[in-house]
């Protein structure tokens, strides 16, 4: 959450930050704001609401300079005002910074401030707290220096001591107007990474902001602050020891994290679904051993026949893949499986084994919850593994091995193809310790043969858009939306009440169809509709039972089905949704994907903003 850019370079830092912003604006979009030098003195432009008014204001009154930084911000101290927006200054008003993350203890430094000297507060955030803190060092140690070479050294210092003092995350980037082409950045829990361009520097909170300017990157670690000048970068950590870090290639380039013809990314991202779920399994089946391969797992065979149990841990999107994962690794391979909130996860003392797997899944690799329960679980001594898409993310790196999704940049706050890409890599973990174990060489060749054909059949199913769309404009007076499904569909049902929510604001519920009568049955009325996800499978006629149920209380009916089992349905559901038909481990892929559609369509209808819904931020890099 919360998109940091800072420059220092050549070229006019405004139109590059502005830039910036825009491409990290998924991460928040409270406020926004920059802060160039100029001379001898900052100057910022910052207001509430979306880039796009930052913009204005820049257009309007122009901030000149070739360095500085900028934010967007997804308010955690403070409500989303003019005053509350980034970057904040310290007392001398030289220095600005940005910040992404907490500062826990930010009121008792404020109280210590306060107490030695005079400090005048201008907005409600934990964030000036730290700017002041900072200046206050910085203007102690540098009174009397003159040499302009030891400010540098000074303010990074200052930067440290302040932030040894700190409880809680950061991304930080800071500039000070009398220390000319400089710009300091620090991270603990929020991710930062620095951007080597030719006679000019960057820094970002997500390569993305800065792909179109270059594709050299240093990935900071927890810990590391760093002096960015135009033509070098000094990196050390919060202890004064001198880093190491080396130059990695960006994955993709700035064309890919482009909307294209599409209205919305969330659209685009569900319609590049053929191809991440393709790329998920690309060079990871074996037709000949009916096995999957999955080297980044960092495991030998014997290793992973000795796994006695599996958690699998995430948040939101993640954790209902992971709930497909856990049916589908116990049913492939009779490992007992557990998923897990990785907010609760980690904060609870989990009986567990020592031969426990434990995986992070996290799209952005950078989830604050999902990466406290993955050091926790090594904290214990577990081996743990990442599901993650951004390469080089801190869950990725932390992790002791893994498996990348190779999906493309998200940019959507609503996830869609990380999903199908996470629940494809579930399957192939599955399918790998299943034929470690039982599953037979049979059942391993239906597996991959069902995968391989599943881009095909998602291809197809995307062609129903147009219907899917014409099913959703039905309901846009609807109150709500119940989703109900059994077996491999009932995290599917939670995945689509999530993805109804996030972007269309309606009240909606999943569950497993037979919880409808402990309880839920109390909600259904005509206002009401339930979707219900019933592919012709071994629980259809269970599920059938269910919709009679509602029927019966006239509660409008969405079926999610098959050829065969629509025709099962005639003059039951009010409408119909088909999918192709395909072997139950992997109809959850395709029964998610027309359900995305279906929350896609009706939010447009009601005039959301879908790829910035109220209130949401994506990767959520604060507890
Ligand atoms: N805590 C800071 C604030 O509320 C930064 C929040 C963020 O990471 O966006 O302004």
């Amino acid at each position: 959450m919360c998109g940091i850019v800072g420059y220092v370079g050549r070229a006019e830092a405004g139109p590059i930050l502005l830039d910036g912003l825009r491409r990290l604006e998924y991460r928040g979009y409270d406020s926004a704001g920059v802060a160039i030098v100029d001379g001898d003195h900052v100057e910022t432009r910052k207001c509430a609401g979306r880039i796009a008014g930052l913009s204005k204001l820049m257009a309007e009154d122009p901030a000149a300079g070739t360095y500085g930084i900028s934010h967007t911000r997804w308010a955690t101290h403070g409500k989303p005002t003019d005053q509350n927006a980034h970057p904040h200054f310290d007392e001398s008003g030289k220095l600005a910074l940005v910040h992404n993350g907490v500062i826990e203890n930010y009121a008792q430094i404020r109280e210590t401030l306060l107490q030695e000297s005079e400090h005048h507060f201008k907005s409600e955030t934990d964030t000036e707290v730290l700017a002041h803190l900072v200046g206050k060092i910085y203007d102690d140690s540098a009174k009397g220096v003159t040499d302009p070479r030891r400010h540098k050294a000074l303010l990074v210092e200052a930067l440290r001591s302040a932030l040894q003092q700190v409880i809680g995350t950061y991304g930080i980037a800071m500039v000070h107007a009398d220390i000319p082409d400089f710009i300091v950045g620090a991270r603990r829990g929020s991710p930062l990474v620095l951007g080597v361009g030719k006679d000019e520097n960057f820094l970002a909170s997500d390569v993305s902001a800065i792909v179109a300017y270059t594709r050299d990157a240093v990935y900071l670690n927890d810990f590391d602050l760093v002096a960015v000048e135009r033509d070098k970068f000094e990196i050390s950590s919060l202890a004064g020891e001198r880093g190491n870090h080396s130059i990695s290639k960006v994955e993709f380039t700035a064309e890919d994290i482009k909307k294209g013809d599409y209205p919305h990314y969330m659209l685009k991202e569900i319609f590049e679904q053929p191809g991440s779920v393709c790329d998920a399994m690309r060079g990871r089946l074996s037709l000949e051993e009916c096995t999957a391969k999955l080297g980044g797992l960092n495991m030998t065979p014997a290793q992973l026949r000795d796994v006695g149990r599996i958690v699998l841990t995430g948040c939101g999107t993640a954790l209902h893949a992971g709930m497909v994962g856990e049916y589908l690794i116990e049913q492939l391979a009779q490992v007992p499986t557990e998923v897990e909130y990785a907010s609760e996860f980690r904060h609870r003392n989990t009986p567990m084994t020592r031969d426990t797997l434990v995986f992070a899944i996290s799209q952005s690799g950078e989830t604050a919850d999902t990466l406290g329960a993955l050091r926790e679980s090594q904290r214990k001594g577990y081996r743990t593994l990442g599901v993650c898409n951004n390469v080089a993310s801190t869950i990725a790196r932390e992790s002791d091995g893994g498996v990348y999704m190779h999906a493309g940049p998200e940019i959507g706050v609503a996830a869609t193809k990380s999903f199908t890409s996470q629940v494809v890599i579930l399957t192939l973990i599955g399918l790998l310790l299943g034929r470690m174990r039982h599953l037979s060489t049979a059942e391993g060749t239906c597996i991959i043969e069902a995968l391989e054909a599943l881009p095909e059949k998602i291809e197809q199913l995307l062609k129903t858009s147009d219907q899917i769309k014409a099913v959703a404009q039905k309901y846009v007076d609807a109150t709500g939306m119940l989703f109900f499904g059994r077996q491999l569909n009932f995290p599917i049902a939670l995945e689509a009440a999530l993805k109804l929510k996030e972007i269309t604001y309606l009240y909606a519920e999943g569950h497993p169809s037979a919880e409808l009568k402990h309880g839920v049955i109390a909600l259904v009325k005509p206002e009401l509709p339930s979707v219900f996800i019933v592919p012709d499978d071994a629980v259809f006629s269970k599920n059938l039972n269910n919709i009679e149920q509602v029927r019966a209380r006239k509660g409008p009916i969405i079926a999610v089905t098959t050829e065969s089992g629509a025709a099962k349905l005639k003059g039951i559901a009010d409408d119909l949704i088909l999918v192709p038909d395909a072997d139950d481990a992997v109809m959850p892929v395709l029964t998610v994907i027309p359900l995305q559609l279906f929350a896609y369509h009706l939010a447009v209808a009601l005039g959301r903003d879908v790829d910035k819904p109220r209130n949401l931020a994506k990767s959520v890099t604060v507890e």
